[in-house]
């Protein structure tokens, strides 16, 4: 998968791309991973990417030119996302819909953000992660680069693991415990330590339902609500669905 990068701070997107399973990613080609400097592409001695708004108003813009002629230059691979707090909600579905093509490129924004034009005639969807507002697009970025690469096949150390997760099936994950089984008086659960994996899987997929009906019931609400299947599995383990306590 080819992912190409356009930032003012191409250290920090790089930085981050040599560590943990994305650098081995990148190490081992899986990732080719292009970081662009939009400085690269200026002419003028101050190397200038930003310029004052017209209609007058606080901050900088950055201009059209640096990222169209990087855009041009590099031919980078589709689609074009620009990050702003003003994009669709980045979400699970759409990491996996990136992770399915061969490859993506962001725009990463600075100061007021990017010229409108930009948006309008080479970007094919705007991603913000969050309502709230960063003061660039590389964290961002790095935010849809990191959920995008760890579902490549072979990224993830253990394949299994991006199936049983959060959001996988639209409920969020059962609680996770490691050794030591007793520590300060807390106990794992017992029916963890039982050996019976029908029981475990049972007791993990009620877990999952209580946790995402008490923290997240908007995703339980988008699965359709509970079945007689899900109902039965929380009265197993002495669970409730607590819209309905
Ligand atoms: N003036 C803009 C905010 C600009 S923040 C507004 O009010 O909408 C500067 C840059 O940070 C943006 O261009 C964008 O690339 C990035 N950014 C800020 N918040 C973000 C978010 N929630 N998600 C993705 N990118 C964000």
């Amino acid at each position: 998968m080819r992912i190409d990068v356009l930032t003012i701070f191409p250290e920090l997107v790089g930085g981050f791309a040599t560590h943990s399973l994305l650098g081995r990613a990148v190490a081992s080609g899986q990732v080719d991973l292009r970081v662009h400097d939009l400085r690269d592409a200026t002419t003028d001695v101050h190397r200038t990417v930003d310029d004052a708004p017209f209609g007058g108003g606080a901050g900088m813009v950055l201009r059209p030119e640096p990222i169209m002629e990087t855009i041009e230059a590099v031919d980078p691979p589709r689609p074009v996302l620009a990050l702003g707090p003003g994009g669709t909600t980045f979400d699970q579905a759409t990491a996996r819909r990136l992770s399915d093509g061969d490859g993506l490129t962001l725009i990463c924004g600075r100061y007021e953000g990017v010229d409108q034009r930009v948006l309008d005639h080479v970007v094919d969807e705007e991603v913000s992660i969050g309502d709230y507002v960063l003061a660039g697009g590389e964290v961002a970025a790095l935010v849809v680069v990191e959920a995008v690469t760890r579902l490549l096949p072979g990224v993830m150390g253990n394949r299994d693991s991006a199936v049983d997760e959060s959001f996988a099936d639209g409920l969020l994950e059962y609680p996770q415990y490691t050794r030591p089984s007793s520590y300060r008086g807390w106990e794992v659960p017992e029916v963890l330590r039982s050996g019976d994996h029908a029981r475990i899987a049972r007791w993990r997929r009620a877990q999952s339902l209580r946790r995402t009906l008490d923290r997240r019931p908007d995703l339980v609400d988008v699965r359709g609500g509970l079945d007689d299947q899900d109902r039965a599995l929380l009265a197993e383990f002495g669970l409730t669905d607590p819209r309905t306590v």
